[in-house]
């Protein structure tokens, strides 16, 4: 007899929604987590303003997850235009051209987390252990099992990962990953400011450097500037107003005087790509699997498509006295997710490299000339809206 029947590792966003996922199947279901459950009850703001595709909304709605986000703290993105430097020429998108009132949704990280645990906690089959890290994983032909820091050992037929990025036991269990470090600080903040947004986002790519905002509610935008990490300190130990002034500058005062509204959050770039989301008895989700850059804001919705399609894929094989072949499941997950997450890994990355490399004439006249065929070349642009939106995979 084994202590549960899938074990996950890390109650993040990625790991938390694929237990509501399962919830309802009555399988018994433990979600191990570092943090005490008060921090998953009541998360720390953490500087994340998540841009949400509508698959994503409809995903979280099906969880139960959406309503309890209050409506107040969801933000509706209109239109977003992407800028090369200072140049006026813009490749832009609007909601009309998918034919939907808003082209995505903007909800902070903290909340997410919060709803995301709060759909799960009265389920009676889903338990949490806080306040440990697992220090050791392994599978034989028969069972998984972890190891806990505070020496207890627990098994069960399946054993799942959502324990980030930077996952310690999807290098326990030997899946080799695909890690490129940016050298670049992400640096992450809520600003005030002067003139309206218009639910519009920018994505403003400077040599070396780019800055997003984008539209939040109550008269505030959310910033995300990425800079080198030899800059990042003098950028970091500015003071509010001399940060204030230098967005302002940066985004060429399209939104007046800006002032700070939050702390800024800096995060290190680095994406990750597993070589395979499985291994024997053990699935990896969320950032485990698939850690982007966030310039094409992916992270999150690619971590709840990925959680519900390894639900969707165990509950298909799931046998009415509670047993299912876990191997079966995770393979054709891993499969499927992580085909579908190949290109945008590689795309986004190409793309990230193509706005960094500062001096070379043809990456210069690569990225204008990105922005005018994603404006004219109706397929391509339609390729770009859908990775934005994720209407057509509803
Ligand atoms: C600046 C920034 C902006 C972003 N913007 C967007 C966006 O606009 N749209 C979007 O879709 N995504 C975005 N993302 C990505 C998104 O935030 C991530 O994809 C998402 O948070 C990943 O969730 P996760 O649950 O996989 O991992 P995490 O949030 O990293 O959670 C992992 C959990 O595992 C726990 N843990 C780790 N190790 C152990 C262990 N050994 N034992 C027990 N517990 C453990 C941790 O405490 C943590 O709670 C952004 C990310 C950043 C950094």
């Amino acid at each position: 007899m084994m202590d549960h029947d899938i074990i996950i590792i890390g109650a993040g966003p990625a790991g938390l929604s694929f237990a509501r996922a399962m919830a309802e199947t009555k399988l018994d279901i433990l979600l191990i987590e570092k943090q005490p459950e008060s921090v998953l009850a009541d998360p720390p703001y953490d500087g994340r303003e998540i841009a949400l595709t509508h698959l994503s909304h409809k995903i979280m709605n099906e969880l139960g997850m959406w309503d309890l986000v209050p409506e107040e703290h969801i933000s509706l993105i209109k239109t977003a235009k992407v800028m090369n430097g200072h140049s006026p020429y813009a490749l832009s998108f609007d909601h009309t051209e998918v034919g939907e009132e808003n082209l995505g949704f903007m909800i902070s990280n903290h909340r997410i987390r919060k709803a995301a645990y709060d759909s799960v906690k009265d389920y009676p089959n889903v338990t949490f252990l806080n306040e440990v890290t697992v220090s050791k994983v392994d599978t034989d032909d028969d069972k998984g099992w972890v190891e806990l820091s505070n020496g207890k050992r627990l098994e069960a037929p399946l054993i799942i990962a959502a324990d980030s990025r930077f996952s310690n036991t999807r290098r326990m269990m030997g899946i080799s990953t695909n890690l490129l470090d940016f050298g670049r600080t992400c640096i992450v903040c809520t600003m005030e400011h002067e003139l309206p947004h218009n639910d519009t986002a920018y994505e403003c790519f400077y040599y070396d450097r780019t800055v997003a905002v984008l539209p939040l509610n109550n008269g505030q935008v959310s910033v995300v500037m990425t800079l080198t990490s030899e800059e990042d300190t003098d950028v970091l130990g500015m003071d509010e107003q001399e940060f204030a002034d230098d967005v302002a500058q940066r985004i060429d005062h399209k939104f007046g005087h800006l002032k700070l509204s939050s702390k800024r959050h800096p995060y290190p770039l680095v994406s990750t790509l597993a070589k395979s989301f499985c291994a024997n008895r053990f699935g990896l989700i969320g950032d485990a699997a698939v850690g982007m850059h966030p310039v094409t804001a992916h992270g999150f919705n690619l971590g709840l498509r990925g959680a519900q399609a390894l639900a969707h894929e165990i509950q298909e094989t799931l046998q009415s006295d509670g047993t299912f072949p876990p191997n079966i499941a995770l393979e054709r997950y891993s499969r499927k997710h992580r085909k579908h997450c190949l290109p945008l890994y590689h795309g986004t990355n190409a793309l990230v490299r193509l706005y960094a490399i500062s001096d070379y004439r043809t990456a210069k006249f690569a990225r204008k000339a990105l922005l005018r065929l994603g404006n004219h070349i109706k397929p391509a642009k339609r390729f770009i809206m859908n990775q934005l939106t994720e209407t057509k995979d509803i």
